[in-house]
């Protein structure tokens, strides 16, 4: 049966009378993080709802929004990734510890450093994705580039997300006790990150589209192709090898057995989005 069939529909709250549509909350969930947003058990019971578009293509239609939901997905990212890292040189400019300011320690000088790098580098790449993005839904851009929002999106979307995660954690261990204290936006900022994982599909799921992308398009090719030609020009010549180890790689992937590409497929998107990051970086 599969996907055909669904039907996507646009359910109001209220009547035109203005009485409540015949859904009930059934109860708000008590969630880890995000508690600004409240999610809901909703029953619909006689509802009215109006059925939106081709009443077979509710599944297709729900991927192309989950497309745009997964890039609002890496921009929330990048955003606990800048509220960290201000966060946490903000407070080595101004905790002393062991007569010196925490930003004088050489490995807090490090820490900030590389926080500082990952953010711009993730920063760029999801805003050179966008463009793209901006490209395909006005309907300028080649199949070869569909393919390749796509990957995009898979692989930058779980690296965002896990990496506003770490940036929670790192501005925790930044702050000593006090990050872990209620006093401090960065409990919060933590529980928030979590959720940027799961939602909009969980990493795994993000690996198996990485695997469907590479089985049915070939898309490694254009992502190869695709940093060749922004490489080309640039003097990166660890970047140029780094790309070539990687087009080896991707190479044997794309002839694996399904379960030994299921084993590879999370390190080698975490790889690519790396990769990806760090090319668009540098080249800006
Ligand atoms: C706060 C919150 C709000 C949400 N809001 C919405 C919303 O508005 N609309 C909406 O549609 N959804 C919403 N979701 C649902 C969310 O998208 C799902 O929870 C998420 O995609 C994971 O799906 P699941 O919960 O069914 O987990 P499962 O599919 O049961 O997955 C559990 C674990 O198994 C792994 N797994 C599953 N299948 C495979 C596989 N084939 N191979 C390997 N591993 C696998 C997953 O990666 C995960 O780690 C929300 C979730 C949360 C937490």
């Amino acid at each position: 049966m599969g996907s055909r069939g669904l039907t996507l529909f646009a359910v109001p709250w209220k009547n035109e009378d203005g009485s409540i549509n015949n859904l009930r909350i059934r109860r708000l969930k008590d969630k880890l993080g995000v508690r600004a947003v409240p999610s809901a058990e909703v029953e619909f019971d006689g509802a009215k709802a109006y059925v939106i578009g081709d009443p077979n293509r509710g599944f297709y239609y729900m991927m192309e929004a989950l497309n745009l939901s997964r890039i609002c997905n890496m921009v929330a990212s990048i955003g606990i990734m800048r509220r960290s890292y201000s966060e946490a040189k903000a407070y080595a400019e101004r905790r002393d510890a062991f007569g010196k300011r925490l930003c004088e320690f050489p490995m807090v000088q490090k820490t900030l450093t590389e926080l500082k790098q990952k953010l711009e580098a993730e920063t760029a790449a999801i805003f050179e994705l966008i463009q793209l993005y901006e490209k395909i839904t006005n309907g300028e851009a080649t199949k070869e580039e569909e393919a390749l929002n796509r990957l995009l999106i898979a692989i930058l979307k779980k690296e965002s997300a896990e990496q506003a995660i770490a940036f929670a954690h790192e501005a925790i261990e930044m702050h000593g006790g006090n990050g872990y204290i209620e006093d401090f936006v960065t409990p919060r900022l933590l529980r928030d990150a979590q959720v940027l994982t799961v939602w909009e599909g969980t990493a795994n799921i993000l690996g198996l589209e990485v695997i469907r992308l590479v089985n049915k398009f070939s898309v490694h090719e254009i992502f190869i192709a695709d940093l060749k030609e922004r490489l080309d020009g640039m003097d990166a010549p660890e970047l140029v090898k780094w790309r070539e180890d990687l087009k080896v790689r991707l190479e044997e992937f794309a002839s694996d057995d399904r379960v030994t590409q299921e084993l590879k497929a999370k390190s080698l998107a975490k790889e690519m989005a790396e990769l990806y990051e760090q090319v668009v970086y540098v080249g800006m």
